[in-house]
């Protein structure tokens, strides 16, 4: 990812076709709009969703910009796959392909077509009026006749410092074993799950494909997991439960070698040897900063009134990827739902044109 974003502030920018007059700009507490022109399209986020739906969007001269968010504890410009080394899952790279290099081609891919980049975070949405109203973290304000957010999801860790050290440099500490769990690394080793959801149900399932043993640490005495997969788990031979456990360091320079556990009810430590730890402790999609403005589900993230569709509750502000997808959260879907928000983007827009 190159670290030179092209910042466009919006009264440099070409104005688009569409143009309706700015709404009231006393309608919430959002700053007032300086004259300025309406985005045809503003896309927010910019990992594969965000970067799919810009090349079909500037494929389709819609003149899109992306404000691709800041480098932040949890977030970095080009999303979740910075985070890590191989992708192997991707199509059209048979031989696998680094997660930066995969985000760096998909941003230039957009590029090529004449998208927008600025690098700043969106903080703060106003959609009760038409245009929509967006403030950047620099206060700026964009107008904007249709949006796209594309904001993804942030993975929880349990907040270790070797952990995230581990994590960073692909040393065997990851959140994903869909992603993560068929690299050569983790074959045949000993590999432990921290959760006790669905999610660690099945990375645990996952992961026993290929793992010599697969051990499951739960900081209580029960799952919280559906039954059936719970049952899934506790039938596989090559999966075991270590209940009551408290992972509190991780071990190893660069690669991990073990875990230093701790009986929750007693406080006693001991060290587990492991080569692979999957943290499946849930997901927090990035939705905060829509304050209410696009109706959410329970777990926060996007609502998506209709199957198969990238509409939300606000006519004209579609959602894709991981922000409105808690169930397969891979590179591949956040990139098909990316496409189909650009589409219907540009359908709507153009249905509004008349
Ligand atoms: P994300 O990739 O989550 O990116 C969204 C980005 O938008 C954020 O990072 C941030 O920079 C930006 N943003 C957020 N809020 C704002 C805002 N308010 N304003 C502006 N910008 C904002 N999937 C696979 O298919 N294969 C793999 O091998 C694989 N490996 C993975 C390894 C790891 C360690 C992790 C954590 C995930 C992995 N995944 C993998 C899952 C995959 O990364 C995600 O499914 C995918 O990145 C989701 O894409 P997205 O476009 O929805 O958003
Ligand atoms: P979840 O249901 O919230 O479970 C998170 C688990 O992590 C809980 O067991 C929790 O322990 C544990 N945990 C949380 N913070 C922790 C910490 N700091 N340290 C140690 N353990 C911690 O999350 P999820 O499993 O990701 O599931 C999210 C949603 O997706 C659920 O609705 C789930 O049903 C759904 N889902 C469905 C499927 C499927 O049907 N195929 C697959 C995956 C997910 P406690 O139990 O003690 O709180």
């Amino acid at each position: 990812m190159s670290p030179a974003s092209l910042l466009i502030p919006p009264e440099a920018s070409t104005p688009p076709a569409y143009g309706a007059a700015p709404s009231d700009p006393s309608i919430h507490e959002l700053p007032s709009a300086p004259p300025c022109p309406v985005e045809s399209l503003v896309i927010i986020g910019s990992g594969p969703a965000a970067w799919t739906a810009a090349t079909y969007a500037a494929r389709a001269a819609l003149n899109p910009i992306v404000y691709e968010g800041e480098i932040s504890r949890d977030m970095i410009p080009g999303g979740q796959l910075m985070w890590t080394t191989e992708v192997e899952n991707f199509p059209g790279f048979p031989e696998g392909i680094g997660g930066q290099d995969l985000m760096d081609r998909m941003r230039a891919q957009a590029l090529r077509f004449g998208t927008r980049i600025v690098g700043e975070e969106i903080a703060k949405v106003d959609f009760t009026g038409h245009p929509f109203r967006l403030v950047t973290s620099t206060e700026k304000v964009v107008l904007a006749a249709s949006v796209v957010i594309a904001t993804g999801a942030r993975a929880n860790w349990l907040g270790l410092p070797n952990e995230e050290r581990l994590a960073r440099i692909g040393g065997g500490v990851s959140a994903c074993a869909v992603c993560d769990g068929a690299l050569p690394v983790f074959r045949n080793r000993v590999l432990a799950v921290v959760g006790g959801g669905d999610s660690a149900m099945e990375e645990a399932s996952y992961l026993a494909k290929y793992a010599s043993e697969v051990v499951i640490l739960h900081r209580r005495d029960s799952f919280r997991a559906s039954k059936v997969m719970v049952d899934r788990v506790l039938q596989n031979p090559k999966i075991r439960v270590e209940w009551n456990t408290r992972v509190v360091d991780v071990l190893g320079d660069d690669e991990i070698t073990g875990l230093r556990v701790a009986d929750v009810a007693t406080g006693t430590e001991r060290i587990l040897e492991v080569g692979g730890l999957f943290v499946a402790i849930g997901h927090t999609p990035n939705t905060g900063f829509l304050d209410g403005q696009v109706a959410l589900e329970p777990s926060g993230y996007i609502k998506m009134p209709q199957p198969w569709r990238t509409t939300t509750s606000v006519p004209g502000v579609f959602a894709a990827g991981d922000v409105m997808d808690p169930y397969y959260r891979q590179a591949i879907s956040a990139a098909g739902t990316g496409c189909m928000a650009a589409i219907e983007a540009e359908r709507w827009l153009a249905e509004r044109e008349g």
